[in-house]
């Protein structure tokens, strides 16, 4: 009977699912190989340092009440800092408080008095999140789905609070300007928003990678190193080298890889660009959003509201685009400059970088949180991996990791009976 050290098994894509994968295999004793194509690892999730200061690679949160990430991070040595549990709503470069009193006492005077929801508004917003504290993520994910622009107006929701508020908040949680992601996303979303604060790691978001592989023994990373295709039991590398293995997971989207595997995946894309400025002008680490239909920025924040690790030469913003456009980099860089001027008040802002990122987030239906470990196999020998096979979030990423493994220990466990 081969031992289970001696089962080889591959994982394509060092991403937050192929690694949580590998941590998973070593658990049910296998000693895994990762492959990834870029220099780092972290996938979407990662962090550069740029004139001192971290840029990740499109603004993202860590929300603490993710169960999965509960599960396999260890917050207090990531230094998580917490964001404010609300956003600054902006027009004509002035911000207004719109959050949860609840939170915090200081978005209480601001919202009794606020104008971009109404009384009713804000007890149902109230009221959501009651409702869906009491409800459990399975729930969620096993209810209808609608768009969440259906679902709020079946809610009672007024357009004034859908525009100002949820229209450009969720833009930017979702990547798409429309509200026409799941409703399941929105109670999900707004759920672990009601049971824990949105984080950034103090060294950033690629801290989170860098935790996950630094609870490695036995696996093997190999950076730089692109698969081209693969077949059972066999991988081959851009240049022609071929490895043989036992179990491949492809923590990535296969349709490249594999000669018959047809995707159906669309991505929802953003840019993400990062100024410095002298002074900021939010103090505290809370969303700037912008209140204007016509805007092409939809979300601002300071990375330097929050403690963070390195430290560049005044405050860091970041500034995300989610509508399509059809702009140059100097052209994009020009408009959002000028918005940043009109808009949010901010008039010396420096350009540092543009990250481009043409599939951010899967455009999907029918999302889930989770799924049969038998549903990960897509051919003989080969399970897949990532957040595309459930929804777009850090949390479906590892999920899906912890069942592609264990369907790999399946097979493999078969094997060794057979063997
Ligand atoms: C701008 C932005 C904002 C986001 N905001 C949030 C947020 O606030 N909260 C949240 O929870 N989630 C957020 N997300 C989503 C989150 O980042 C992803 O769900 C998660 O990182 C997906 O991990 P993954 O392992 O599924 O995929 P990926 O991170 O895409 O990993 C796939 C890996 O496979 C590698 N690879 C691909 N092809 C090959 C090949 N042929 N050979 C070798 N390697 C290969 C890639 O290089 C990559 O490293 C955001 C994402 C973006 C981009």
């Amino acid at each position: 009977m081969k031992e289970k050290k001696d089962n080889k098994v591959h994982i394509i894509g060092a991403g937050i699912s192929g690694l949580v994968a590998a941590i998973q295999l070593e658990k049910l004793g296998y000693a895994p190989v990762i492959i990834e194509k870029d220099e780092a690892i972290g996938g979407r999730v990662q962090t550069d340092t740029i004139e001192g200061f971290q840029l990740d690679r499109g603004f993202q949160v860590l929300l603490e009440a993710y169960p999965k990430a509960k599960e396999y991070l260890d917050y207090e040595a990531l230094e998580l800092q917490a964001l404010e549990a609300g956003a600054l709503l902006f027009d004509h470069g002035k911000g207004k408080l719109f959050g949860d009193p609840l939170r915090s006492i200081r978005f209480l005077l601001p919202m009794i008095f606020s104008s971009d929801a109404s009384l009713s508004d804000k007890i149902k917003t109230y009221r959501l999140k009651k409702k869906l504290g009491r409800k459990s993520i399975e729930d969620i994910f096993a209810h209808d789905e609608h768009t969440t622009l259906a679902y709020l107006e079946k809610q009672g929701f007024s357009k004034r609070i859908i525009e100002n508020f949820f229209q450009p908040f969720f833009s930017g949680i979702y990547l798409e300007p429309h509200l026409s992601t799941s409703s399941r996303m929105f109670e999900f979303v707004y759920k672990m928003f009601g049971e824990g604060k949105a984080m950034i790691p103090k060294k950033g978001m690629g801290a989170i990678p860098l935790q996950l592989a630094n609870q490695f023994n036995k696996t093997d990373i190999q950076l730089n190193c692109e698969v081209e295709n693969i077949s059972q039991n066999q991988i081959t590398l851009k240049g022609g080298k071929t490895i043989e293995t036992d179990f491949i997971i492809v923590a990535t989207d296969p349709e490249r890889l594999m000669k018959n595997y047809v995707s159906s995946l669309d991505w929802k894309s953003c840019d993400s660009l990062y100024f410095s400025v002298k002074e900021r002008n939010i103090a505290k680490p809370i969303i700037g959003l912008s209140k204007r239909k016509d805007s092409l920025v939809n979300n601002i924040f300071y990375p330097t509201s929050i403690a963070t690790e390195s430290k560049g030469d005044g405050d860091l913003l970041s500034v995300t685009v989610v509508k399509k456009h059809d702009y140059t980099i100097d052209e994009l860089i020009a408009q959002t400059t000028k918005e940043l001027a009109e808009q949010f008040g901010i008039d010396d802002a420096r350009f540092l970088k543009h990250y481009p990122i043409a599939q951010a987030l899967p455009s999907m239906h029918n999302i889930q949180c989770s799924m049969e470990v038998g549903a990960t196999m897509i051919s003989e020998g080969i399970a897949i991996a990532g957040d595309h096979q459930l929804n777009g979030s850090i949390n479906a990423a590892m999920t899906s990791g912890e069942l592609a493994a264990q369907m790999a220990h399946k097979t493999m466990a078969g094997i060794s009976h057979l063997v």
